[in-house]
């Protein structure tokens, strides 16, 4: 869910932004009504997550997923496509997100797994691997929002540039940016509506692509157009501004996170206590942001009543979007900043009346 406070400056704004008789949708992105928007967004990213001068932001189309190919593109990527030895990138496997991102990594570089909990089933974070040797750079999802695990802390990389998909926890919880080299997120989970992806990356890394690699697929040309190479997604940078606003007004990074862990503890307490069900996860890779929970009901067929039957009443009492990815199943709390303590002490009084049913 997005802030109300956000979607209803928007709604207001709908027809007339800033008094320029135009929506925001309506205006041309190199217009001096629209300048204003996308540097106050900047701003407000920067001042909020703390960025050092020697980073950019860049707002960026194609979703977390195109940054899958752009960060080996530009940061491994050989001089000549066809030919020569690929440079190594060190990967650790903690679920979907970080596979899809090694696979398209694969097409460029040469990709070594240094670490996997695939035997665990995922639901811990492996200890950080050392790099392999030569590494172009090191990469995490630093927030498995499927299986519900996020890295305890910033691995050390020993000076190789880290590369850290934190699209479903960006703006929750401080976060050190100088020990990135590159951070990115799709909007869609904590920022702003789908179609914009921010990338934050260090001076030093944005110039790194071969010749051959298409303009829009390149940092480069992004940075030294200050993300108007092409039409940007204007609107959602708008509203990812706004977002940014709200996140402001209550307090920050600090305060959010203080609230963030106020929610996951209660939900998290809960299933600890609960008969019913139970988080797979291990206690020290737990997410804030994906709260996955499951019933400890073994036998498969009883297993699926109760999960579908949770997840269509908990829809009936007003409480959507808790089926667990289609990959895994059971359930999940997807308690993103916009989601009040209200929402988790709402969904905690439907757990307790659906135990009395069980
Ligand atoms: C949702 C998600 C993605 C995919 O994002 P798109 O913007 O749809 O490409 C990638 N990584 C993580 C961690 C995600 O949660």
């Amino acid at each position: 869910m997005l802030p109300l406070a956000a979607l209803e400056k928007a709604a207001g704004e709908m027809c007339d932004a800033n008094g320029s008789g135009q929506s925001v949708m309506e205006m041309s992105h190199r217009s001096a009504d629209f300048k204003p928007i996308i540097e106050k967004t900047e701003a407000l990213f920067r001042e909020l997550m703390d960025i050092p001068p020697n980073y950019r932001v860049l707002f960026l189309q194609g979703g977390a997923s195109l940054q899958f190919a752009m960060i080996p593109l530009n940061l491994a990527a050989a001089p000549d496509p066809a030919g020569g030895e690929k440079t190594p990138v060190t990967f650790v496997d903690t679920g979907v997100w970080a596979q899809k991102a090694a696979g398209e990594a694969a097409k460029y570089a040469r990709v070594v797994v240094a670490a996997s909990s695939k035997d665990a089933g995922y639901t811990c974070i492996p200890a950080a691997p050392a790099p392999a040797p030569g590494s172009a750079y090191y990469h995490i999802t630093w927030n498995n929002t499927i299986v519900g695990t996020k890295w305890p802390s910033i691995p050390d990389t020993a000076g190789v540039p880290l590369a850290a998909d934190i699209s479903s926890a960006i703006l929750s919880e401080p976060l050190d940016v100088s020990r990135f080299g590159l951070l990115y997120a799709g909007a869609q989970k904590n920022l702003g509506p789908a179609g914009t992806t921010v990338v934050i990356i260090r001076e030093d890394l944005v110039g790194g692509a071969p010749a051959w690699v298409p303009a829009m697929l390149r940092y480069d040309i992004h940075d030294k157009e200050a993300s108007m190479y092409n039409t940007p997604p204007c609107y959602g940078i708008y509203i990812i501004g706004l977002v940014l606003q709200w996140l402001k007004d209550l307090g920050g990074v600090e305060a959010i996170a203080a609230l963030n862990r106020e929610k996951a503890a209660l939900l998290y307490g809960y299933l600890e206590n609960s008969k019913n069900f139970y988080s797979p996860v291990e206690k020290a890779s737990r997410s804030l942001m994906n709260i996955p929970f499951v019933p400890r009901e073994t036998a498969a067929e009883k297993k699926a009543v109760i999960e579908k039957r949770f997840v269509n009443e908990a829809a009936g009492a007003g409480l959507v979007n808790l089926a667990g990815h289609r990959l895994v199943g059971g359930m999940r709390a997807s308690v993103y900043n916009a989601m009040p303590l209200e929402g988790v002490k709402a969904l905690l009084r439907f757990m307790e009346t659906f135990e009395q049913t069980l």
